[in-house]
């Protein structure tokens, strides 16, 4: 067993880390840290949110405080508020953990890898880069991220696409109220009404992140996907699970059957390797025309995979379609685990870079 710690244990994103890590068969969470507010109190002093118990050995752990760094295990999960993120991200980073985080502070760097196992596995290379170009106790450490929580839903339709070459692409999001932290959005802004905007720049997330997503790793540099994206967001009330309405034009003009031939085939690295978070099909296509839903569908595999309805021509850019995700879950806690997954299956770990360094300085220690 790995012992884990969360960033920002406290949150809609951090409570969902705590269900998901419950009975891990790889993680034990043994450190959890979140705000002045919480610190110092027992988890379960805190509101617990979710429907399902908080496990009695979370409730009993102590929250610490942000800067207690070293007191944090080697691997991290943060699921902190972007106005913190930044910085305490690379604390811990840089005194040699490695931080697998949700926020959105350093997704873009050039030397940080964008990643959802499915789509780009082999971004994780780019740890590697980063370790060496920060040096210090960034070798044994680092940050990795995973995308904005519509992001994900995005850009696994286009992967399972992308032998059709995705040329240019449109999406309208319809995002649920968890995907604004707690306590979110007013509760008399959101019932009964739908918001055409989400601040901290959602439009420009989508548009920018789904392109280094989908991007080639060249064994230094990521270079971005040649498609442009134009997203449009909303704000719905719904309480989990973000659908996406995309319309793409593909430059190899495949058929109908064939998209959806390609979505339903869709498999890739977690499946092959049976990662624990995994799901079997990480794209469920839906026949039904009025499918998928949030409330029918996003709970479905434990909120893991992305679902796929109503593929059909579109008179504009040739295809369209309705994709819906679990924001909470395959779009944040369960993005970061699989993320978590990845890198302990390729031994890029802070344990394993330290057996690596450990390894180096005998070697170069001998005649
Ligand atoms: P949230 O419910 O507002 O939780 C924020 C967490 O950050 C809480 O644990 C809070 O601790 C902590 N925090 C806030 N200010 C802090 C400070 N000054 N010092 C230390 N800790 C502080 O937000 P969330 O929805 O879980 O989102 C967490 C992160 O994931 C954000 O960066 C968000 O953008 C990202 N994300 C969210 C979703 C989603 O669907 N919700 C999806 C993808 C990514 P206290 O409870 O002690 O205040």
């Amino acid at each position: 067993m790995i012992d884990v710690g969360i960033l920002g244990a406290t949150g809609v994103v951090g409570q969902q880390f705590v269900r998901l890590l419950d009975k891990h068969p790889w993680f034990r969470v043994s450190w959890l840290a979140a705000s002045e507010r919480s610190a110092g109190k027992r988890y379960d002093e805190l509101a617990w949110r979710l429907a399902s118990p908080l496990p009695p050995h979370i409730g009993a752990l102590r929250v610490a405080p942000l800067d207690a760094v070293d007191d944090a295990p080697s691997l991290l999960f943060s699921a902190l508020d972007s106005s913190v993120a930044g910085e305490a991200e690379v604390a811990y980073a840089s005194s040699g953990r490695l931080v697998v985080s949700n926020a959105r502070n350093h997704r873009m760097d050039p030397l940080v890898p964008l990643l959802i196992p499915e789509v780009n596995p082999d971004h994780v290379g780019l740890l590697g880069v980063q370790r060496r170009a920060r040096g210090g106790n960034w070798t044994t450490g680092g940050i990795v991220t995973n995308p904005n929580c519509a992001v994900i839903v995005v850009a696994m339709v286009l992967a399972a696409l992308r032998q059709f070459r995705p040329s240019r692409v449109v999406v309208t999001t319809m995002q649920a109220l968890s995907g604004a932290g707690y306590p979110g959005v007013p509760s008399l802004d959101a019932v009964g009404n739908v918001i055409p905007y989400i601040g901290g720049g959602e439009e420009e997330k989508i548009e920018n992140e789904a392109v280094k997503l989908l991007g080639d790793f060249d064994g230094s540099v990521v270079r971005n996907a040649p498609f442009v994206v134009s997203a449009a967001v909303n704000r719905v009330p719904v309480p989990d699970g973000h659908t996406a309405a995309i319309s793409i034009d593909l430059a190899a003009e495949p058929s109908i059957a064939d998209v959806v031939a390609a979505l339903d085939a869709f498999t890739s690295e977690p499946q092959a390797r049976a990662l624990p978070s995994a799901p079997p099909k990480p794209i469920i296509v839906h026949q039904a025309p009025d499918r998928p839903q949030p409330r029918l569908d996003v709970a479905t595999g434990n909120g893991m995979p992305v679902h796929c309805g109503r593929v059909r021509p579109c008179p504009v850019l040739g295809y369209k379609l309705v994709a819906l995700g679990h924001n909470v879950v395959r779009g944040a806690a369960g993005a970061a685990l699989l993320n978590a997954e990845l890198l302990v299956a390729r031994g890029m770990t802070a344990s394993d870079a330290q057996g690596r360094e450990r390894d180096v300085t005998h070697t170069a220690g001998r005649p």
